[in-house]
């Protein structure tokens, strides 16, 4: 199908957004021989700051959808994260964990679009919906006809705005996620990946991750502050020095954590939808729900939303005839779906409590954690004592 041909392009579902959602639905359905339309204002996804790792369970969601091989090429892939915790080793994870750049990530998944799936290149300027049509019209006038239009445009307002369906923001600023580049060389780095938590509840600083990312060191930080406040604005400017006074226990694995590129800082608000249960047209990923980066559950909440619409509800919908919202409701209300976006919602909320919320009830849970873990660290440290003292004893 070729969208520059005179009159209205047909096709079974239009998809707008090429990022994760819309990218990998696209190659999903076009793989079970779809009819589909995606259409995205930038040919190239620009570098940005956005997720930069996924765990196991992430990657066993694009393997059952036949996409890891392609996200395997895209990827460094590390087995091993030393944790630190109340300043001080704390564990040694073995696990496996596949780190990326975002635009790179989603530069080679538009790569992998069947060929019978271009990426369409342009902006939106019209779209009506409908119990059996969706007609969207691009800015050099290309119709396109669909059966089911899906929005996937992110934190993109101008679609959702045209649909006429509203953004709730549910917890305005709730935290802050920075990322740089590590001047030290993955060689030279003590351990493969550290992951370090915060000493004090003060810190505001859930945790920082840093880990191999090609050829060089990357870290992610994720805090509970304002993107404006003077803390803010004094770590972008001397994240070296502020690191070695807030993490010493890592820092000469991180080569005194001498940075190699400006620190990007986005402030993340936690989100959900109003309005959207309606004739023809279906919200998936952050256009549909925005989390918290800290847990780490955005893409597989995203990717939820991809598999549960490919492999349940589209074949479904396609069978007969109208795409009304009784079709589309179906989606909103599957338990997997529901279930993935709850408990994004309960990871969001419970992460920014459990490391700087000064209700009593939070400080005590956190006694409680810091206690179980002293004890751990002393239970190791005996151990390791213990076994260094055993030939000793063995020769006397
Ligand atoms: C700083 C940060 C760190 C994160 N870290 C993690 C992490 O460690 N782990 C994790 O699991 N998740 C993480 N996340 C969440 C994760 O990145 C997102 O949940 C996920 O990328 C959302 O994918 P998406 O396809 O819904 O949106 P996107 O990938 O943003 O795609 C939206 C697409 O829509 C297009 N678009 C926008 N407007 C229009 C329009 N009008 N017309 C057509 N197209 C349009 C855009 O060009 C883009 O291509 C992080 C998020 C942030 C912000």
């Amino acid at each position: 199908m070729s969208i520059s041909e005179a009159g209205p392009a047909q096709v079974d579902v239009a998809i707008v957004g090429a990022g994760m959602a819309g990218t990998t639905l696209a190659i999903l359905l076009g793989r079970a021989g779809r009819k589909v339309a995606l259409i995205d204002p930038h040919r190239v996804h620009h570098e940005e700051f956005r997720a930069e790792k996924i765990g196991m369970d992430q990657m066993l969601l694009f393997e059952k959808l036949g996409l890891d091989a392609t996200l395997k090429r895209l990827v460094t892939s590390t087995t091993d994260t030393h944790v630190f915790r109340l300043g001080q080793f704390f564990a040694h994870e073995k696990k496996a964990e596949f780190t990326f750049s975002y635009g790179a990530l989603i530069n080679g998944l538009r790569d992998a679009l069947p060929a019978q799936v271009p990426l369409t290149v342009g902006k939106v300027t019209e779209v009506s919906t409908g119990p059996d049509r969706q007609r969207l019209v691009l800015a050099d006038g290309t119709v396109i006809d669909a059966r089911l239009l899906v929005v996937a445009t992110g934190h993109g307002e101008a679609v959702r705005r045209a649909v006429g369906v509203e953004r709730i923001e549910q917890s305005k600023a709730h935290s802050l996620s920075m990322g740089f580049d590590l001047a030290i060389s993955p060689s030279d780095f003590g351990h493969q990946s550290v992951t370090c938590y915060s000493r004090r509840a003060a810190d505001r600083i859930a945790y920082i991750s840093i880990f191999p990312l090609g050829d060089k060191m990357r870290a992610n930080m994720f805090l509970y502050r304002n993107v404006a406040e003077p803390w803010t604005r004094a770590f972008r400017q001397e994240p070296q020095k502020m690191l070695c006074e807030l993490m010493p226990e890592i820092a000469v694995r991180c080569g005194n954590f001498e940075v190699a590129s400006p620190v990007e800082v986005r402030q993340i608000s936690l989100s959900t939808t109003q309005g959207h249960r309606r004739d023809g047209v279906i919200f998936i990923g952050d256009a549909f729900c925005t989390t918290c980066p800290t847990p780490g559950v955005g893409i597989g909440r995203v990717m939820t939303d991809v598999d549960q619409l490919h492999s349940v509800h589209i074949p479904r919908w396609l069978e007969t005839p109208g795409m009304a919202a009784d079709k589309i409701n179906a989606f909103y209300d599957d338990p997997v779906k529901v279930a993935a976006d709850e408990d994004g919602m309960r990871v969001s909320y419970y992460a920014k409590s459990i490391t700087a919320d000064t209700g009593l009830e939070w400080r005590v849970r956190r006694l409680r954690n810091n206690t179980a873990r002293q004890l751990m660290i002393i239970g190791r440290k005996v151990r390791h004592l213990g076994q260094r003292r055993a030939p000793v004893a063995n020769m006397r």
